[in-house]
C-alpha cells in the first residue's frame, strides 16, 4: 500500500516520486509506503492554502462546526479501520488505540468544532472616552506537526483548533507512523472539507517538517516532539518572527507519600509508568516514595508489574505492545545498559523480548523498574521514552521536591497523598504544567496543556490554543 499526500482536496504521489518504508513494529516487516516529500510538496500545500484561505476564514462559524463535526463522524465511521491502522503503525495495543487514541481524535474535532461557537473576545471601556474591543483574527496559514506515539491523537489536537479559528492548515504527522493521517485525508473528503483548507504532506522531519518551518508564508506553527527538534525549530521560526508553540520532552515525577491510598496508587502508578510501552510525554518514569513505605511500596509495585503482558498488539491480553521502532528500542536498551553501569540494581524486566510466531521479528522489550540510583545520574535525568522506571526513597517533602524539581524538563507530575494541605503545598512548587493528583492522564479539554523548562513554550487546550491560532487586533473608538 503507497499512502499518498493530501493537497488541494486530492490525494497525490510526492513529487519526487520516492517513498519511505513504513514497518509494521510488531513483525519489524513493512507493510507500507510513505511519500518521500520534500519542499517542492510543501511548497504545493502553501499555494493550495493560501488559495483557500479567504474563502474559509469568511465561511460561516455555523458551516465550519458542521464541516468538523463530519469529520469526527467520519472517522468515527471507520473506528475499526483506524483502530487497526494505529495499532499496526505504533505498535501499542489494539484495545489501547480502540480505548484512547481513536476515540480522543474523534472528540478534538468535536470538542473545537463546539468551542468556537463560543469564543469570544474581550472588550475594554474607557468611561466617557472611548471603547475598545478585541477582534481575534485567524493567522493565516498554520504548520502543524506531530510526533509519533500518540499519532493521530496529538495531530488532530493541532489541526482541529487551528482550522475551527479560520487558519488553513499544512500539516505533516510523523513519518514512522503516517498511517491514520493518510485515513483522514480521506475522511476530509468525504466530509466535503473545501479544498486547501488542510493540506497533510507527508516525509521526513529534515526535508518536509524544515520546510514547513522554513517557509515564510506559514505564519504559525505548533509542534509537538523532541525537545532538540523543538530547539531546531525554535532557532528557525524565531528570526522569522512566526508564532510558535512547542510541546516537548518530559522526564515527569511521580510523589508517593506514606499516607497515600495505597493498592489504588500501586495500581494507579504502573498504569502511569508503562501506558503505551511508556511512550508517553506524560508517563512518570521516576518514582519517589516516601522512606517509610519505601520497601513495602516497592515489592507491591515489581508483583504488579511482573503481572504486566507484554506481547502482539492484537491479542486483547497484551498491556504492552511493541516499541515504535528499531532504533528506538536500542535507544531503550542502551539506558538499561547505562543504569547498570551508573550503579543502578534492575528489580524487574531489563531485558529485549522475544516473542514466537508472527511477532518473531518484532522490536519489544520488558517492563523495566530500577532502583539504587542517584537522583542526578543521567538515568534520572534524561528523557528515555519507554517502559523504563525508576525507585527513590525520600525523607521529607523538601527532598520530595528537590529531586522532582532537579530536571531540566518541566511537563507534568503526580502526587499519591490523603494530606489535602500537602498537595496543595506541592502543587504550586512543582516545577511543571500540570499536576495530578491522586490520578494520573485525567483529560479535561477545557484545560491548559503544556510544559515548562525544556518541556515546551506555550499552551495547548480549551481557549489558549482558540487563542494561539488567532491574532488578537484592538480596535478603539473615541465617543
Ligand atoms: P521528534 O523526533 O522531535 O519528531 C517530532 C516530529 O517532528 C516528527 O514529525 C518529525 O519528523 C518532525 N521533525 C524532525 N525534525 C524536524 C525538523 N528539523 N523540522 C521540523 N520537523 C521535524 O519526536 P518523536 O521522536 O517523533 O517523538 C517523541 C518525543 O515527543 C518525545 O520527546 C516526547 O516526550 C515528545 N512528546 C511530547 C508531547 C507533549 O505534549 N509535550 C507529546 C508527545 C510526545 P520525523 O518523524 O520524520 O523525524
Amino acid at each position: 500500500m503507497k499512502l499518498q499526500n493530501y493537497i488541494n482536496g486530492a490525494l497525490l504521489a510526492p513529487t519526487s516520486g520516492k517513498y519511505l518504508d513504513n514497518f509494521e513494529p510488531a513483525t519489524g516487516k513493512v507493510y507500507s509506503y510513505c511519500p518521500d516529500s520534500d519542499e517542492r510538496d510543501v511548497q504545493l500545500a502553501v499555494e493550495a492554502a493560501k488559495a483557500a484561505f479567504e474563502s474559509w476564514r469568511n465561511t460561516d462559524l455555523e458551516e465550519r462546526m458542521m464541516i468538523l463535526m463530519r469529520m469526527a463522524d467520519g472517522i468515527e465511521k471507520r473506528m475499526d479501520e483506524f483502530v487497526t491502522a494505529e495499532s499496526r503503525d505504533n505498535g501499542k495495543p489494539l484495545k489501547l488505540a480502540r480505548a484512547v487514541d481513536i476515540p480522543r481524535a474523534v472528540s478534538n474535532f468535536r470538542f473545537y468544532a463546539s468551542a468556537i461557537q463560543h469564543f469570544a473576545s474581550e472588550s475594554h471601556q474607557m468611561p466617557g472616552v472611548a471603547i475598545n474591543y478585541t477582534l481575534r483574527q485567524p493567522v493565516g496559514i498554520a504548520g502543524c506537526i506531530s510526533p509519533w506515539n500518540l499519532p493521530l491523537y496529538l495531530f488532530t489536537w493541532k489541526i482541529a483548533p487551528a482550522l475551527a479559528t479560520g487558519n488553513c492548515v499544512v500539516a505533516k504527522p510523523s513519518e514512522v507512523t503516517p498511517y491514520t493521517a493518510y485515513l483522514l485525508s480521506e475522511v476530509c473528503i468525504a466530509a466535503g472539507l473545501p479544498k486547501g483548507v488542510l493540506n497533510i504532506v507527508h516525509g521526513l522531519g529534515s526535508k518536509v517538517g524544515q520546510a514547513i518551518v522554513e517557509h515564510s508564508d506559514i505564519k504559525v506553527i505548533s509542534f509537538t516532539g523532541g525537545t532538540e527538534t523543538g530547539k531546531r525549530i525554535a532557532a528557525t521560526a524565531a528570526p522569522m518572527f512566526k508564532k510558535i508553540s512547542l510541546e516537548l520532552g518530559g522526564k515527569n515525577p511521580t510523589l508517593v507519600f506514606a499516607d497515600c491510598d495505597f493498592e489504588a496508587t500501586v495500581k494507579q502508578v504502573v498504569t502511569a509508568s508503562f501506558s503505551n510501552q511508556g511512550e508517553i510525554c506524560l508517563c512518570g518514569s521516576r518514582i519517589f516514595v516516601e522512606r517509610s513505605i519505601y520497601e513495602k511500596f516497592r515489592d507491591a509495585f515489581v508483583a504488579r508489574v511482573l503481572q504486566l503482558k507484554v506481547g502482539d498488539p492484537n491479542e486483547e491480553t497484551s498491556n504492552l505492545g511493541a516499541i515504535v521502532s528499531a532504533p528506538h528500542q536500542q535507544k531503550i536498551l542502551s539506558y538499561i545498559q547505562l543504569a547498570q553501569e551508573e550503579g543502578g540494581k534492575i528489580l524487574c524486566g531489563g531485558k529485549e523480548v522475544k516473542l514466537e510466531g508472527r511477532c518473531n521479528e518484532g522490536y519489544f522489550i520488558q517492563p523495566t523498574v530500577i532502583e539504587g540510583l542517584d537522583f542526578l545520574c543521567r538515568t534520572q535525568q534524561e528523557e528515555i521514552f519507554g517502559p523504563v522506571t525508576t525507585l527513590t526513597p525520600f525523607e521529607t517533602e523538601e527532598e520530595a521536591l528537590t529531586m522532582a524539581n532537579s530536571v531540566k524538563y518541566g511537563l507534568a507530575a503526580s502526587v499519591w497523598t490523603n494530606d489535602l494541605k500537602r498537595a496543595h503545598c506541592i502543587a504550586e512548587k512543582l516545577e511543571v504544567g500540570i499536576v495530578w493528583i491522586n490520578c494520573w492522564l485525567l483529560r479535561d479539554l477545557r484545560t491548559p496543556f503544556g510544559g515548562v523548562k525544556s518541556s515546551g513554550v506555550g499552551r495547548e487546550g480549551g481557549w489558549e490554543a482558540l487563542r494561539f491560532f488567532t491574532e488578537p487586533k484592538n480596535v478603539c473608538i473615541k465617543q
